[in-house]
């Protein structure tokens, strides 16, 4: 899960890193009356979306008076912003968050990230802030500072330090840069972070280390020990459908193909997609109903997997071993029957209970299409998908 800059700053901030004095706004008047609140003659009016790259395509705006304020708030608010990291569809901006503008000695890059390899947290930090890390690895990989953290002792003071001399800071500067470090580190590790990232930290005018902008995001299986992270998540960042499948405890990821699958556990979904492609197909969705699915949740599936427009036939792929079979079929069986499903659906079902589960299907008298092996599986969704199908699909009715 992401969050918003302001909500990671907040959090960052009470672990020790310092972070300019801001404060959020959802209207433009509110931003005017924050910004008078906040004093000074310059602030920075930022749009906060779930994405980076806005500074470039204009979501982040340094004003000077009240009516600047107003005319950066009027081009922000309810507008779609479009950076490289959004897509063409953009995100839609509800908030901004003002904050008072710092003078800026020197930028640097801050990042932690997840490293799979060394299986640890590790430390990302360059000379060259401001520029995205993709940049700087392309053209300045010698400035790029790397550090694993050992979890059994975590990050280490020497090992800050080291990060701290290795980026050319000035003796003065070493200990605000150590605490920033450290409280990093502990908040991605207490927290379940997935990624920190700051970018830019800068040193400003007056030798303070500060993090001019913050990224944070959650591994979504750790959420349920951390309710008030949880409580920040902004379901307007986020893809409808896959939101509403959080909503319904359901794994989903939207593609772009035809073919909408229903699969109980992650493996089994990327087998079953892979299996899709292989028959001439492309799937329209990742989804994993889980274990010991109810044929409430069945039907919750279908329901979700049917608000996609594209989807021109469904493939059920079951391998029930904490599931049941039948209990799937009765799911199916609900589903076809309240939501009145008119394009093909192929189901194959696997594991405990399937003889249950396909006398359910065969009593039923729908127009399933059964399979029994994933590949005879997808190879039917693909011919039904192709209309090939559509006369026999009446008389495979079971
Ligand atoms: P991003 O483009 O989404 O990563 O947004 P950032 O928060 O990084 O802001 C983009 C750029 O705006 C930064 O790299 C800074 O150069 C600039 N910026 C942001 N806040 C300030 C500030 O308080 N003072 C000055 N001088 N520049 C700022
Ligand atoms: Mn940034």
């Amino acid at each position: 899960m992401d969050i918003h800059e302001y909500q990671a700053k907040e959090i960052l901030s009470n672990f020790g890193v310092a972070v300019p004095t801001g404060a959020l706004a959802y209207s433009p008047e509110q931003a005017a009356y924050r910004a008078r609140e906040l004093g000074g003659d310059k602030w920075i009016v930022k749009a906060q979306i779930h994405a980076g790259g806005r500074g470039k395509a204009g979501g982040v705006k340094l004003c000077s008076s009240e009516g600047e304020i107003y005319e950066a708030c009027n081009a922000l608010f309810g507008r779609k912003l479009v950076t490289h990291q959004t897509g063409a569809e953009g995100k839609g901006i509800y908030r901004v968050y003002v904050e008072s503008a710092v003078p800026i000695d020197r930028e640097i890059y801050l990042g932690f990230v997840l490293d799979r390899t060394s299986q640890r947290v590790m430390i990302v930090a360059s000379s060259e802030g401001g520029m995205e890390i993709e940049d700087i690895s392309a053209e300045k990989p010698d400035s790029i500072v790397r550090s694993t953290v050992e979890p059994a002792v975590g990050l280490q003071e020497f090992q800050a330090r080291e990060i701290a001399f290795q980026l050319g800071l000035e003796p003065g500067l070493i200990q605000q840069m150590v605490r920033t470090l450290q409280g990093c580190y502990a908040a991605f590790s207490e927290l379940d972070a997935t990624m920190v990232e700051i970018n830019p930290l800068v040193i400003t005018g007056d030798k303070r280390v500060l993090a001019l902008d913050a990224k944070m995001s959650f591994d979504d299986n750790a959420l349920f020990r951390h309710p008030q992270i949880s409580e920040l998540r902004d379901k307007s960042q986020e893809d409808p459908r896959e939101s509403r499948a959080a909503d319904r405890g359901l794994s989903y990821v939207g593609l772009d193909g035809n073919i909408g699958c229903i699969v109980n556990g992650a493996g089994l979904a990327m087998a079953t997609m892979d299996t899709i492609k292989l028959a001439g197909g492309e799937p329209a969705n990742f989804l994993d109903i889980g274990g010991g699915a109810s044929p409430e949740r069945v039907t919750k599936a279908f329901r979700l997997v049917l608000s996609d427009d594209n989807v021109q036939a469904i493939l059920v792929n079951i391998f029930a071993g904490i599931n049941r079979c039948d209990w799937v079929a009765e799911g199916v069986v609900q589903a076809l029957r309240e939501l009145q499903i008119d394009i093909p659906v192929v189901v194959r079902l696997a594991g405990t209970n399937v003889e249950e589960g396909q006398k359910i299907l065969a009593k039923s008298g729908l127009p399933i299409i059964r399979a029994t092996s994933l590949m005879e599986a997808a190879e039917r969704a693909v011919r039904a998908w192709q209309n090939d199908l559509t006369q026999n699909t009446k008389m495979r009715a079971v």
